[in-house]
């Protein structure tokens, strides 16, 4: 529920309500805004009716949170949340990159693949060192020593840097060297994964499963926030369709659907929502000009030689062209490019 209050009302009379709203048993919010102070009652809604809040003499309105996500919807939160990453911001006019490797696979290669997206604009670095990967026999990632071949990168550019984490076990392992953790596609239902971010206040980076629809997203997201921890970028990869010419079917629309329901960031990735490098740029100037918060991107220093997904790693070079071609696009639709 959303309880208005009325203008007169002070900080005292907010903090009368929500301990009775904590009292029959609901998670009671402290919501100010530019105006109105506004409340929130999360849980079995009937349990408020006995509060009669309707009536009381400081309370404007009483109303329901109508989205199956509560705190991540703009129902009770309308303004867009910035999610901190590292020194960097993700969200509220800005247009984040997102770059680097799918795998750290040995020093040299992220120190040059780092080295070079952060000369062409990056604002942080990816790189898995556990990889989800879809046969036991491919790569599964360098493990604890990727990690710090990731950070020392990451401190080498100044870069924040982002990486996978698989299992409950490894959040505290994997947080203590990057400065956001991602949830892959295969794990956006892995509800105590989830609960065990939400715990936390690393910000984490939650990809769209491949066969989950955009509200499962929102409900995943909603997990985090849920257990306190309001710091989650949302990543569209692209699903599963019966289309096999790409990789996965990047839908673009959830962006904009996306953004009118929920205040959180939205990230494209057109590395993982394609397949194929050259696809990459094209699809990096739609997300940008659908209203995308930035892109998570694949760019590999010698992709041929990439361990796990070469075919959609962009060259350096590429990379490079595509930063300065997103620019123009950026101003056109009022971005601001850090
Ligand atoms: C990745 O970003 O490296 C990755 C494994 O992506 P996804 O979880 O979207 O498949
Ligand atoms: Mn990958």
């Amino acid at each position: 529920m959303i309880i208005v209050l009325k203008p007169q009302a002070t900080k005292r009379d907010a903090d009368a309500i929500l301990e009775r709203i904590a009292a029959v048993g609901l998670r009671p919010l402290f919501l100010p805004g530019q105006e109105r102070v506004v409340l929130g009652a999360l849980g079995d809604e009937r349990a408020l009716e006995q509060l009669h809040l309707d009536s009381d003499p400081m309370v404007e309105s009483v109303k329901p949170i109508l989205a199956p996500y509560k705190l991540v919807g703009r129902e009770i939160h309308p303004h867009d949340s910035i999610v901190p990453l590292g020194a960097t911001q993700v969200g509220g006019g800005r247009f984040t990159v997102i770059a680097g490797p799918c795998a750290v696979e040995s020093r040299e290669q992220m120190m040059a693949t780092a080295k070079a997206v952060a000369g062409s604009g990056a604002r942080a670095l990816r790189g898995g060192a556990y990889k989800p990967r879809t046969s036991p026999y491919s790569f599964q990632g360098l493990g604890a020593e990727g990690l710090a071949i990731l950070r020392e990168a990451a401190d080498a550019t100044g870069l924040p840097a982002v990486t996978e984490v698989l299992d409950v076990p490894d959040v505290a392992t994997v947080e203590a060297s990057v400065d956001g953790l991602q949830v892959g596609a295969r794990n956006m239902h892995n509800y105590p994964l989830l609960r065990a971010l939400g715990a936390r206040r690393t910000p984490v980076l939650l990809k769209r499963g491949m066969a989950a629809r955009v509200e499962d997203l929102l409900l995943a997201a909603e997990y985090i926030l849920a257990e306190g921890n309001p710091n989650v970028i949302l990543c569209e990869r692209g699903i599963t369709t019966f289309e096999t010419a790409t990789r996965n079917t990047l839908d673009l629309a959830s962006v904009p659907w996306i953004k009118s329901r929920s205040h959180l960031p939205v990230l494209v990735d057109p590395s993982h929502g394609t397949g194929l490098r050259e696809l990459v740029p094209p699809m990096a100037k739609a997300a940008l000009a659908c209203g995308a918060d930035g892109l998570l991107v694949e760019v590999h220093c010698d992709p041929p030689r990439a361990r796990s997904d070469g075919r959609q790693s962009l060259f350096p070079e590429q990379f490079d062209a595509m930063m300065r071609e997103l620019r123009p696009i950026a101003d056109a639709v009022g971005v601001e490019m850090t």
